[in-house]
């Protein structure tokens, strides 16, 4: 039977952590942890997400500062509202939620947070401190499949790991995370050739290529541990697809085709997904200690 990793209960033990950690240090802070969400227009995917990430914040004692921006807002009034979370004292972290309207330039912008309260690690400092091995904030989703691995006890070092997807946000963090616990890392996209051959080599499979089912049996030798990133809302007419049971969400991966021939899997929902808002979480608690003065004892949370 393979192992699944199961990301929610992770999550709610670090939430735990995360809370009884508020709940000490707070006296001394003064203050509670404050996190910035920034949404921009009305992108569904987006308010769900968003939604999500107020109320873990609730759950555990972070304040919120929610900031749901008008879709025509202009590059420089976003700019400015940047640049006054910068300022203000009670925000430990930002976040920029993704994707953005097609006319304001994500670069610049993740560029305007400061990269102390950089709460999803994508400013390009912070992605130079990755690449350097050097401490700080890291991409929430790639931190939380290394959370996932950690926890469930999978040896990184040595194996053999494929990345299939190499975008800022997920595919080239997460290679480098792995890189730096000392797997040997393929990076595959769009335009790779033969993917069944290049994923058939890996020991551990991390899949965030935003396809729905892109993966299934032929790709995958026998005792892989499969991390599925993606997550997809499946139409009603394509429910049927999933053969034993119906399910409104999937991921890249067709887990019920490989489930019985691989080590540990992460499934969808419930894998990647909760673990990517706890180390939002968990950064902007690190933050908050970092700026209150406190001692850093959630280090070991974090890659
Ligand atoms: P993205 O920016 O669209 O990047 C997708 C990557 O996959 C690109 O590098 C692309 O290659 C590659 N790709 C696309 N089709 C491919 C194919 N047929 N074969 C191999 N590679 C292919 O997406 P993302 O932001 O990284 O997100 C990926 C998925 O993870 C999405 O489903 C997203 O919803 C999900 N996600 C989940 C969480 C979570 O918390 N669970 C968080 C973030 C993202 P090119 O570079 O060549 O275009």
């Amino acid at each position: 039977m393979p192992n699944i990793l199961d990301g929610k209960k992770l999550a709610q033990e670090i939430e735990l952590i995360l809370k009884q950690t508020i709940e000490s240090g707070s006296k001394l802070a003064k203050r509670p942890p404050g996190l910035a969400v920034l949404r921009v227009g009305n992108d569904p995917a987006s308010g769900v997400y968003v939604n999500y990430k107020e109320k873990a914040c609730d759950r555990i004692g972070v304040r919120s500062f929610a900031n749901h921006l008008k879709e025509d807002i202009s590059l420089e009034e976003l700019r400015e509202i940047i640049k006054s979370l910068n300022e203000e004292k009670n925000v430990d972290g930002i976040l920029l939620q993704l994707p953005l309207p097609s006319h304001l330039d994500e670069d610049s912008l993740l560029r305007s947070i400061d990269p102390d309260k950089d709460a999803d690690g994508l400013h390009p400092l912070n992605l130079g401190r990755l690449i350097k091995g050097e401490k700080g904030p890291r991409s929430c989703t790639p931190a939380g499949v290394m959370a996932l691995l950690k926890r469930n006890q999978i040896t990184i070092e040595g194996k053999r790991a494929v990345v299939v997807g190499r975008s800022i946000l997920v595919g080239k963090p997460m290679a480098l995370m792995l890189e730096a616990a000392n797997a040997t890392v393929t990076v595959a996209h769009s335009r790779t050739k033969d993917l069944v051959s290049i994923t058939r080599e890996a020991d551990l499979l991390v899949v965030a290529a935003g396809k729905p089912y892109l993966i299934g049996h032929n790709h995958v030798s026998d005792n892989c541990v499969v991390i599925d990133v993606g997550i997809h809302r499946l139409k009603p007419e394509e429910e049927n697809l999933k053969e034993r049971k119906k399910i409104k969400l999937c991921g890249d991966v067709k887990m019920f085709e490989i489930e019985d021939k691989v080590a540990a899997y992460s499934p969808v929902p419930g894998g990647v997904g909760p673990m990517t808002v706890t180390m939002l979480l968990a950064n902007t608690v690190d933050r908050w200690q970092k700026h209150c003065g406190l001692p850093l004892t959630i280090s070991h949370l974090l890659p």
